[in-house]
């Protein structure tokens, strides 16, 4: 399998990359994201003969469709170290629950963060490890979070050989129970810097120092950002597990809700879809900060700035500039050079000039061969949900959660089951969740005491030159 540019890699020719290649690079050349050139279709036996395997076997199965510079038994292996009971607390990996008819939660959140970007993270961490070791190389992972993303990064790479992660936080603004996560961590290569500013500051600071080419090189400076195809091929595996879940026979068919923010998740959803599992609608959440679903609804994308963006009760979608989004639109424009050339003019020179871009009615028309559909959920809508759920079931879901419980409710077909991706567990966002039913949840067992432990991070001033500094003197080889 090779990969190619959803821009075309006009700069590098046809050269396709293999899955190694672009394993740890970030945007192709041209500004565009990896994809696989075709997405292979699995038909009704495989579908037949992969519903009885175990989720580390099922994941070995579907990576082995799009990776084919590692070896199986290594991949087989990889697959089996990273997806055990003991890290993601069941057999199942990701069990569902039924809510009531025809309605469920797949549990992606019982990972070490307590987030389903632990899902693809844990994954990566394996992946990173074993190829730098091929390859002799070493890796100094620099981020920015500000919360989710740089604790399931810090977990799943803590302790692995020839990997050092950087991850930069607001100083004192990330919630009591992420810093707990985060700085309880005593692994010495991972590096807690909590910069005197806010999460914009420490985005800056990591495009600053990503941009000074020569320090990159020298300092061997990489990412783990959402883009990253390997990330949203572990992703691809969840829906083909709970498809299995819910139904009896590869006859039937499912639909998923998805919470959304950079479009991984969902896009994920999509890729299953076009490979051939029996997916009927994909519908998609957002909150507030709805571009993607007026998108849906209008065929219009205008990513939103910093400035508008707004801060709400379900933050790890408070994202106005979907970075996976390009992705689909290839997609939609028919996955070939020709859509390579007009996805290159609406992400690069139409964005920048227009602000946006509205697709034309034949493209919009084709977005209902994708299965898509879309909505909005409020704060309001968020209480709600938690409330009725927790009154109705006993079953209490984060605000993530309940933004994709609330839009899946919308779009319920009779006879369809709906599975909606829990996102994340109810104690990371114990405020909101208090603030429904006046209860709040309590931590689960393996971390009680978590706010408790000593704790590893160092504070500094939002310098671009002393964070330099920092990474020059804790990276001497
Ligand atoms: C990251 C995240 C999302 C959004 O997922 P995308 O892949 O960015 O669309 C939703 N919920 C939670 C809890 C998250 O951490």
């Amino acid at each position: 399998m090779k990969y190619i540019s959803t821009r075309g890699d006009a700069s590098v020719g046809s050269a396709a990359r293999g899955f190694c290649d672009i394993l740890l690079e970030g945007l192709a050349p041209d500004g565009g994201l990896y994809l696989p050139t075709h997405y292979p279709k699995v038909d009704a036996a495989t579908l037949q003969k992969w519903r009885g395997l175990a989720y580390a076997d099922l994941a070995f199965e579907i990576l082995s469709l799009y990776i084919d510079d590692i070896p199986a038994a290594d991949l087989q292996r990889l697959c089996r170290a990273t997806y055990t009971a003991e890290v993601f607390g069941c057999a199942a990996i990701t069990p569902l629950k039924p809510l009531e008819a025809g309605l469920f939660l797949q549990a992606l959140s019982n990972g070490p963060t307590l987030a389903f970007k632990d899902m693809a993270m844990q994954l990566l961490g394996q992946l990173f490890e074993y190829e730098l070791a091929r390859r002799g190389e070493e890796l100094n992972i620099l981020g920015a979070t500000s919360g989710d993303t740089g604790s399931a990064a810090e977990y799943a790479m803590r302790g692995k050989r020839g990997i050092r992660v950087f991850m930069l936080s607001p100083n004192g603004r990330m919630s009591p129970f992420q810093q707990a996560q985060m700085f309880s961590l005593q692994d010495a290569n991972i590096h807690n810097i909590a910069v005197d500013g806010v999460f914009d500051d420490c985005q800056d600071i990591v495009k600053a120092v990503s941009n000074d080419l020569d320090f990159k090189r020298a300092r061997k400076i990489g990412t783990v950002n959402s883009i990253n195809w390997a990330r949203m091929l572990a992703q691809v595996v969840y829906y083909f597990a709970g498809y299995f879940q819910a139904t009896q026979s590869n006859a039937e068919k499912v639909s998923f809700a998805v919470p959304s923010g950079n479009f991984g998740n969902i896009c994920a959803g999509h890729v299953a879809r076009q490979m051939g599992l029996p997916i009927d609608r994909l519908v998609l959440a957002t909150n507030e900060n709805n571009v993607l679903d007026e998108f849906f609804r209008t065929g219009a994308y205008r990513p939103r700035g910093t400035a508008e963006t707004l801060e709400t009760s379900s933050p790890s979608m408070d994202i106005s500039k979907a970075s996976n989004f390009e992705r689909f639109v290839f997609d939609l424009l028919g996955h070939d050079a020709r859509a390579a050339a007009r996805t290159a003019e609406l992400f690069g020179p139409a964005l920048v000039r227009d602000g946006g871009f509205q697709v034309t009615d034949v493209e919009f028309a084709a977005i209902a061969s994708f299965g898509f559909v879309s909505g909005t959920s409020t704060h309001a809508d968020r209480l709600a949900t938690i409330r009725s759920t927790w009154e109705r079931q006993r079953v209490m879901v984060d605000t993530h959660t309940a933004d994709g419980l609330k839009v899946a409710r919308q779009h319920l077909q009779p006879g369809v089951p709906m599975l909606v991706l829990e996102t994340a567990l109810p104690p990371k966002f114990a405020d909101t969740i208090e603030e429904a039913i006046g209860l709040r949840p309590p931590p689960p067992a393996a971390l009680a005491g978590l706010e408790d432990l000593p704790r590893r991070f160092t504070v500094m001033p939002p310098s671009v030159a002393q964070i330099k500094q920092y990474i020059e003197d804790h990276t001497a080889t």
